[in-house]
């Protein structure tokens, strides 16, 4: 079974209290400024409710989870509230605020993926304090690409990242996947500059490779259980054959990747 198939099953079963699942979780999305239309908010809980239950299978989730979302109109209006807080800084479309626990955008051109992707950082750090920047990063690149259909949550490609790789592999300037793991926050943020935004860039095609097989997710699954149970500063990515195997196998991915794929 798959998708909203699998979703309405375990929905119905809970309800008839039959079984306790992860997706159990109740979600209440709180769309302060009321900006956000009917579908829009729909989108946006079918896909919490598939990062509910990716992350619940490893880590306990706040239960109930709040969502409350701060949509401005207008960027003018978005950075006011920014400098209320934090003078001086000037985040791009969106952010998580992790002591608020608060997402926060404006609508930009973009912003409902703004929204998803800033909605995962939240269900992740509803489990874990710190994790890793470029994972975190990376299951919000690709869960920001989500597409909810009837039969289930799709994700679908970047096409200038996917190009970005593909000229890194060409021209033999890939960055070494160890190097980049081991990012400190304050590296990555200085890799995050246009026009290459580099660390954006390998953290969606890590993400996007993991993402696409069972074994990827149980990769991903088995390092947050690392993290969460053994060290909380690894960066790494527990991987069949180490950091040499999973570097090949991505080489090979984005030299042929799928437009899509269900999440
Ligand atoms: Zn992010």
């Amino acid at each position: 079974m798959r998708g909203l198939s699998r979703y309405l099953i375990i929905s119905l079963l809970l309800w008839a209290g039959l079984v306790s699942h992860v997706a159990a979780n109740r979600i209440y999305i709180k769309d302060i400024n009321g900006l956000l239309s009917k579908e829009e908010l729909a989108t946006l809980r079918a896909v919490m409710a598939r990062e509910v239950e990716f992350h619940s299978q490893v880590l306990n989730l706040y239960d109930p989870l709040f969502v409350p979302i701060k949509v401005f109109r207008t960027r003018e209006e978005y950075q006011r509230y920014v400098e209320r807080d934090t003078p001086g800084w000037r985040p791009s479309g969106g952010f998580y605020s992790p002591v608020r626990r608060e997402v926060v955008l404006y609508k930009h051109r973009e912003y409902m993926q703004t929204l998803l992707h800033e909605a995962q950082h939240l269900v992740f750090a509803a489990g874990l304090t710190r994790p890793p920047t470029w994972l975190n990063e990376a299951l919000s690149e690709v869960f920001e690409m989500a597409d909810v259909r009837e039969n289930g949550v799709f994700t679908q490609i970047k096409q200038k990242r996917q190009a970005q790789l593909q000229s890194w592999l060409e021209s033999g300037d890939m960055p070494k996947l160890a190097s980049f793991f081991a990012l400190s926050y304050e590296g990555w943020e200085s890799l995050v500059m246009e026009p290459e935004p580099v660390s954006y860039t390998l953290s969606w095609g890590v993400g996007y490779f993991l993402m696409s097989s069972a074994q990827g997710r149980k990769s991903i699954h088995d390092t947050i259980r690392y993290i969460r149970d053994t060290d909380w500063r690894y960066q790494g990515v527990i991987y069949p054959g180490g950091l040499v195997a999973l570097e090949r196998d991505f080489h090979r991915f984005v030299l042929d990747m799928p437009a899509e794929y269900e999440l």
